[in-house]
């Protein structure tokens, strides 16, 4: 059952029943008031009746007296004949002692007279009469006289004339239920008959058509069988009335509580409605107020909610769409880069703006312990006089940055009045959080690689838990950013490196020389390529055993790299060969640099342990081959070549010294006479300005395997293993290479193609 049918029940039940229940009542009042009246009136009828008809006999029985009195016959005839003249009497009769009439007044009634005392002489009644004893002047009884009212419709008329009631006289010497006389209308003459018949003794009935009845007599004092009636003081419509009244009032309560649940239930129907629709996620849905009581008001606070969800919705996608954007942008950013700073600003700028920050900063830790900002935004007006925000530096441990990034805890909150930290911003709210190598179980315990701290948020609030937690999503990004980078930095210095030696490998060669070439190119400049053999190495090998033979590797690379400069570079390009790429460097100066190689081998012993594992002393050389570009070769892998042709020539001229390759002829200019191409002898050019100073990487833990030297296979050592210092061999002359001082020497023996 809905509301408005319980409504409509409940309002119909409080209406209907006072009306029903008033109704009856007002009915059963109205009857009994009636019925009380009624009773009343024909009792004081019955009274009046009584009385009239007392009086009646007393005047007859005046009147018999008077007759009586007379003594002799004819003067009773006299008397007898002045009473009914004068009215005190409609008839006088004289009976002698045996009853027989001696004298009668003319035109009464012959029989029927309903005596006072009770006495009936036999027929229906015709009269009413008093009698009296007739005696002589002696006393002696001489027999009666009876005078006589005549009782015929007049007198019923009277008597209902008197007493204000209809009069009914019956005649019971016919049985009951016969009528003498009345003064009822015909059309209630039978109900009253049927009341009469049942009423026992004197009490009031009621007819079915509104009359009450009363039966009165014959008794004593009262002989006449009398019925009187009155019609009931109340309509008999009554009860019509009183059920049409319940009824139209049963119909207006149906029509006015259906109207009133209407009323009542329409506002709580649309709003249902409107709550319907909001579940539904319609937040455009409202309730229209119609009025200002409590369902109106509650109508107003839906409204009003549905506006706030409505607007916090809003808010919650425009801020999540923005978020959405940060986010494909810093995945973006992850996905396509593995440059740090560009990656932290985007940090940065996302983070901004997903707090309402006004600026912010990521600094990274460095090796000596100060916060170094890696960028910031909005520092602006906010770093002490003469000190530039893009420069910001803290130390970890002093003021907030510098405490977040000691403790590893987050921080947020409001500076407190007081001078603020070296190298710290001016702010007013701040919330700071570390970042860590996500290096698993470790990452509790690690002190913060950085801080990802923002300043001041829009509004003046301090920064919230949430802030807190955005602000530690975004310090994860950028801790594995920096983690990525440091990863991808190690794998690309490891693909590059060869793990024995920690010298640049022959991939990075062949990369090196094709950008120093171009750099060459673009500048006008030279470069100059020195490739490296060690001298009987195999002997190494075979003698102390390939662990000894390493060590000697490895040794010899820290030696290249201690005399070469920071722009140079030093490869092993397979084996126990080597390249060493000098930048902005012609023959001369390369061959400085080899002489000062040659005597940096050759002039210290190597120590390593030996096959017994006994310290051993190993004497090494080695033999070098120069070429400059552009003198030698107009590309990268034609001056390698080159390079290790004049390497054959070095070791074809007896090892232990080095080798300049012959000038290329180069293409000549018309109207030009060609240069000589000896005319610059490049072993003899030394004095190179630079000190040797730089080296190589630093030591690697893995690599790209370098390419095999094929070519060591082929080279025939000339002679055999040296244990001794080879002494003044530092340039060696070789066929086809200019050694120094423009000498060459003989053939040397086919090289197989190193397939560069
Ligand atoms: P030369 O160059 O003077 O003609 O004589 P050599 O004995 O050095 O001859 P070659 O250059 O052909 O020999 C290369 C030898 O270097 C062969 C191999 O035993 C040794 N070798 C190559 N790579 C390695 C290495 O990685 N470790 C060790 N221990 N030995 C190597
Ligand atoms: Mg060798
Ligand atoms: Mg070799």
């Amino acid at each position: 059952m809905t509301l408005r049918g319980r409504l409509t029940a409940a309002f119909l039940t409080v209406v209907l029943g006072p009306v029903v229940l008033g109704a009856v009542f007002v009915g059963t009042t109205l009857s009994t008031v009636d019925r009380s009246r009624s009773t009343e009136r024909l009792s004081l009828a019955a009274t009046a009746v009584r009385t009239s008809i007392d009086a009646l006999c007393q005047q007859l029985r005046a009147a018999a007296d008077a007759v009586a009195l007379r003594p002799d016959p004819a003067g009773r005839a006299g008397a007898a004949g002045q009473v009914v003249s004068r009215g005190l009497a409609a008839a006088v009769l004289v009976t002698d002692r045996a009853g027989g009439v001696t004298y009668a007044t003319p035109g009464g009634p012959a029989t029927g007279w309903q005596d006072c005392a009770g006495v009936r002489t036999g027929g229906p009644v015709r009269a009413i009469s008093a009698r009296v004893d007739l005696r002589d002047p002696a006393g002696t009884p001489l027999g009666a006289v009876a005078a006589a009212e005549l009782v015929d419709p007049a007198f019923v008329a009277r008597l209902a004339a008197v007493t204000g009631v209809a009069v009914t006289l019956l005649d019971d010497t016919a049985g009951p239920g016969r009528i003498a006389h009345t003064t009822e209308t015909d059309g209630v003459r039978a109900a009253v008959l049927a009341a009469a018949g049942s009423a026992d003794g004197e009490r009031v009935t009621a007819t079915g058509d509104g009359r009450y009845v009363r039966r009165l007599g014959p008794t004593p004092g009262q002989p006449l069988p009398l019925v009187l009636s009155v019609p009931g003081g109340q309509s008999s419509g009554l009860p019509v009335v009183l059920l049409g009244a319940v009824l139209l009032a049963a119909a207006l309560a149906v029509l006015t509580a259906w109207r009133l649940a209407r009323v009542t239930t329409r506002p709580l129907v649309e709003l249902a409605g409107a709550v319907d629709r909001v579940a539904g996620g319609d937040l455009t849905a409202r309730v229209p107020v119609r009025s200002r009581d409590e369902i109106g008001r509650l109508a107003a606070a839906f409204n009003r909610m549905i506006r706030e969800t409505a607007g916090y919705v809003a808010a919650l996608t425009s801020s999540r769409d923005q978020l959405r954007g940060h986010l494909g942008v810093l995945g973006d950013t992850l996905a396509s880069t593995h440059d740090l700073q560009r990656i932290l600003r985007v940090i940065l700028h996302s983070a901004i703006a997903a707090t309402g920050a006004r600026a912010g900063a990521v600094l990274l830790r460095d090796d000596a312990g100060m916060l170094v900002g890696q960028c910031v935004e909005g520092l602006a007006g906010r770093c002490p006089a003469g000190t530039d925000p893009e420069e910001l530096r803290m130390p970890v441990g002093a003021g907030v940055v510098g405490a977040v990034a000691a403790t590893g805890e987050p921080q947020r909150g409001r500076v407190r009045p007081g001078p603020t930290p070296p190298g710290e911003p001016w702010c007013e709210t701040y919330v700071a959080v570390p970042f860590t190598a996500p290096a698993g179980e470790a990452a509790g315990r690690d002190p913060a690689v950085g801080v990802l701290v923002l300043y001041d948020r829009l509004g003046g609030d301090e920064f919230d838990d949430d802030d807190l937690a955005t602000l530690r999503t975004f310090a994860g990004h950028a801790a594995v950013a920096v983690e990525n980078v440091r990863v991808h930095e190690e794998a690309q210095r490891l693909s590059l490196t060869d793990p024995l030696t920690g010298l640049w490998n022959y991939r990075y060669l062949r990369e090196s020389l094709r950008r120093e070439v171009e750099r060459a190119n673009r500048f006008g400049r030279m470069l100059s390529i020195l490739v490296l053999d060690l001298d009987r190495f195999k002997i190494v090998n075979d003698s102390y055993g390939h662990a000894a033979g390493d060590a000697v590797l490895a040794e010899f690379a820290r030696r290249v790299r201690g005399e070469i400069r920071e722009v140079d570079l030093a490869f092993r390009q397979g084996g126990e060969e080597f390249v060493v790429l000098l930048p902005e460097t012609d023959a001369r100066g390369a061959a400085t640099v080899a002489e000062r190689l040659g005597a940096a081998v050759r002039e210290t012993p190597v120590v390593v342990a030996g096959h017994t594992g006994t310290p051993t002393t190993i004497t090494m050389s080695v033999s070098i081959g120069i070429a400059v570009y552009p003198d030698h070769a107009g590309t990268g892998t034609e001056v390698l070549d080159a390079a290790d042709e004049a390497l054959y020539a070095a070791k074809g001229a007896g090892r232990d010294g080095y080798r300049v390759a012959t000038a290329r002829p180069r293409p000549v200019p018309a109207g030009e006479v060609p240069a000589d191409p000896t005319a610059v002898p490049a072993g003899t050019a030394v004095g190179d300005d630079d000190p040797p100073r730089a080296g190589p990487p630093t030591g690697p833990s893995a690599a790209d395997q370098p390419p095999s030297d094929q070519s060591a296979a082929d080279r025939t050592p000339a002679d055999g293993a040296r244990t001794e210092q080879p002494t003044g061999r530092h340039a060696v002359g070789t066929p086809g290479v200019t050694q120094p001082g423009g000498a060459s020497s003989g053939p040397h023996p086919p090289r197989q193609s190193r397939g560069r």
